[in-house]
């Protein structure tokens, strides 16, 4: 059997961190240009507009952070 290319996309962890902020990442951008953004919920939220024209894909868990408690702070 020949491999075969998977496009799941891997599930954000523990070790992905906000590119802006280094918090936990529960977003992840693929950019048209093939890079990849990292985004904690409050920062997704906060370049999601500016993102849209160059966002091939978004994988979005933020479901994960409200199932499993607090809500996050949304200051600046
Ligand atoms: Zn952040």
């Amino acid at each position: 059997m020949s491999e075969q290319l998977i496009l799941e996309p891997t599930p954000l962890n523990a070790v992905d961190r906000c590119d802006r902020c280094g918090a936990q990442a529960y977003v992840r951008a693929t950019l048209l240009n093939g890079g990849e953004l990292l985004f904690c919920a409050h920062h997704a939220k906060q370049y999601a507009e500016g993102l849209k024209p160059v966002v091939a894909a978004i994988q979005d868990e933020t479901a994960k952070l409200t199932a499993s408690a607090v809500s996050v702070p949304d200051e600046e």
